[in-house]
This record gives C-alpha cells, structure tokens and sequence, in this order.
C-alpha cells in the first residue's frame, strides 16, 4: 500500500518523500507547485500536480492509489504574510484540511500525519513549551494550524481518522549530500536569507528587533534539522500503524539559540562577514520558542541526528554552494 504525501515538492515535504523511498515505502505525491518544485520530488515516487482543495482531483488520486495513510505539509506558513492575508491562510490551510479528510473519509483512509507548529502555542507562559501547554496563537498562520488540529480531532471522533500532529519549531538544513534543499520564494526564514547574504545575493541580514526580553534582546528559537524532522514523520506513520490513539507531539532539539547566535554560527561556518543591521520587530513574533521535545522521544522513540545548529547550517551551506539558484525552475532564471 501506498503513502500519499500532500506538499511533496515542499522543503519538508520532499526531504520526507526522500526519506520514505530510502526505506522502501511506496509513495505517491500530490502538489500544486505554488512553493513546491517538481525536481525536489524523488523519482521514485508518481506525482499528482494539483490542489488539495479540489475534491474532484483528489479523489481521482485516491481512487487510483491503495492508500494506506498520508502525511499533510500542503499549507501557506509565511507569519507577515498571513498577519497582512489572514484569509489566504484559512483557505488554503484549513479548507484545505477539510476538504482532505472528506476525501479521506469517502475513500475510507483511517490514518493522517499532520504538518503542525511551535506558531499554535503564541507567546509560551513558560518555557520550554509542553504539549499540553495553551494553544493562543499570535497569529492567522498558528491559528489556521491550531483549527486544523482541532477539526483532525472532531473528525478521530466522528470517523475514526486517526492522527498525529506533529509541532515542529524551525526546521532548517539540508540533506547532507546536497540533492535537495529549501528554495522558498521569496525567502524569510532565517538561516537561508543568512545564506543568501553570505553568498552575495543579499547585501546584508536586517535582525527583526533587539529589544525582547532574551539574553541579547533578540528573538530565540529551537532549530532542528530537516532530515531528522523527515525521520520524525516515519516513526509518527509506525505509531498509528501500530494502533495508538490520536496525539500531538512537539519536535525541536530543546535547546534555544538567539537570532544573534545563528548570525555568529554562520559566520563561522561559511567563513564569511554577513554583514548585518538591527531593524524593528516582525509583527507577530513571539519573543522565545523553545520545545519540550522528550515526549517525542520517548514514544516515538525520536532520535534526532543533527544537535548542533553549526551542523545544521553546514548542510544548508552546502545546498545553497551547490545549487546558487536553487532548483532553477523559475521563470527568468533561465
Ligand atoms: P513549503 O512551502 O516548502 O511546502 C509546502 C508545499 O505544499 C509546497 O510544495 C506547495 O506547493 C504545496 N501546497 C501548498 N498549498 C497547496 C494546496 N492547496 N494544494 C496542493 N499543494 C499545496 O513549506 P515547508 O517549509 O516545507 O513547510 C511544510 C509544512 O510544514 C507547512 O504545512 C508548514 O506550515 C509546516 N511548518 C514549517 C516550518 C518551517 O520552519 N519550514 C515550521 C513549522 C511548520
Ligand atoms: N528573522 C530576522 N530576519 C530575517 C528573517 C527572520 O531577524 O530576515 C528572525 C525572525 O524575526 C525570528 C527568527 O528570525 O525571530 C526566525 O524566523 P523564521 O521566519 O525563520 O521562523 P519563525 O520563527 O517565524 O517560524
């Protein structure tokens, strides 16, 4: 039987595909390629170029595929962008949701791994952040993710589909040989703008804010790497096959380094200036987000490769050295 996975072409997505072909499953990819990249996807796997919105396609998918479970990265998870198009987000994110698990209810699909985010909990009351803290999130994007969550959770009730959501906090990295990578357009994650910088292709990184309340005023996040949060959506696929009930689990490496930090590790790991200016806070942004990620590991049983962000920026490097334009698939690049 097969693994669909929705946002296959995606950073994370085709990282977990990767992943999923290298230990033999059988995959199948649905993607409309808004973010995505037809190259990122493993040959392995057959492709299926559409929206996950569009029932009528879906189902078309799921008639002709024996699917077993999914794994769900299919969404918008831009923060200022959703700050300035909240309603993008809802119907993109959480339509798109519904519409999956009415596909997957016809089609009797009783299994869903779930792409979710430190973004659901806002500003943490305490840190680090446990599964069972509060869920506020500071804005559409968390809160699209949050409402996922809760309609996976009437849907176990009602139908039975069982889930996993998965709450990663900042995926960064590479797959170590340099194949894929993240190629986000434009880019506003952290580590590849810092990348972009160090490569020339941006003057300098503008730091959103260095007035939190941190221990250099600038933001701290949890970063863990993109193959190990691959590996974590496997074991999540094995938890449900064995029979376990729905759950939520954080993913992240439990350790906080500051927005100012990752300039320093990159800076040692490229070996370049990265010059950089402090500019006003992101609207949005919670001051620190640092998982409790122990739960993972001892009912996953997640063991996560990758515990230093000088490692995981190494990979990034490496992908951005090797391919300077990214997948190359955009229009004006040729
Ligand atoms: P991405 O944009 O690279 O991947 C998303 C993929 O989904 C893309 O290939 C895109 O083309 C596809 N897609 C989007 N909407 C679709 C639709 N309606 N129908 C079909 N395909 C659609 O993003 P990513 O960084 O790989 O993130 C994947 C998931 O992980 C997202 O759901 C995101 O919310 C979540 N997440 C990411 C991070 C992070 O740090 N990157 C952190 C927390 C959560
Ligand atoms: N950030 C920054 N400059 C940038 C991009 C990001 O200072 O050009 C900061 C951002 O404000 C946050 C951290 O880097 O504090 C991580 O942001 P990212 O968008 O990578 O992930 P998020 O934490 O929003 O999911």
């Amino acid at each position: 039987m097969a693994i669909l996975v929705l946002g296959g072409a995606g950073y994370i997505g085709s990282h977990t595909v990767d992943r999923l072909v290298e230990k033999g499953y059988d995959v199948a990819v649905v993607d409309n390629l808004v973010t995505g990249h037809r190259a990122a996807v493993n040959k392995k796997a057959r492709f299926y170029e559409g929206d996950v919105r569009d029932k009528t396609f879906l189902s078309g998918v799921f008639d002709k595929e024996d699917i077993e479970g999914v794994i769900h990265f299919a969404a918008f998870s831009v923060v200022p962008e959703s700050m300035e198009k909240p309603l993008k987000y809802f119907d993109n994110n959480t339509y798109g949701m519904i519409s999956l698990l009415e596909v997957m209810h016809d089609h009797n699909v009783k299994k869903i791994v779930f792409s979710s985010t430190a973004a659901t909990y806002g500003e943490p009351k305490q840190i680090p952040i446990k599964e069972t803290d509060p869920q506020v999130p500071t804005n559409p994007y968390g809160e699209s993710k949050l409402a996922m969550e809760k309609i996976m959770h009437w849907s176990d009730v009602a139908y039975g589909i069982k889930f996993v959501a998965l709450r990663y906090f900042n995926v960064a990295g590479a797959k170590p040989d340099g194949s894929i990578g993240e190629d986000h357009h434009p880019e506003t994650h952290l580590v590849p703008i810092i990348l972009q910088v160090a490569a020339g292709e941006r003057d300098q990184l503008t730091i959103f804010g260095d007035d939190y309340d941190t221990k250099d005023g600038t933001n701290v996040r949890d970063y863990v790497h993109v193959v190990d949060l691959a590996d974590a959506h496997i074991l999540a696929l094995k938890y449900l096959q064995a029979g376990h009930d729905s759950d939520a689990f954080n993913l992240g490496s439990s350790t906080g380094f500051s927005n100012k930090e990752m300039l320093e590790a990159a800076r040692d790991v490229t070996g370049k200036p990265i010059p950089a200016k402090m500019g006003p806070r992101r609207a949005g942004d919670p001051s620190t987000l640092i998982a409790a990620s122990d739960k993972a590991r001892k009912v996953l049983g997640w063991d996560p490769q990758f515990d230093d962000v000088h490692e995981i920026i190494k990979t990034a490097w490496n992908w951005k050295e090797t391919h300077p334009k990214g997948y190359d698939d955009r229009k004006g690049n040729k």
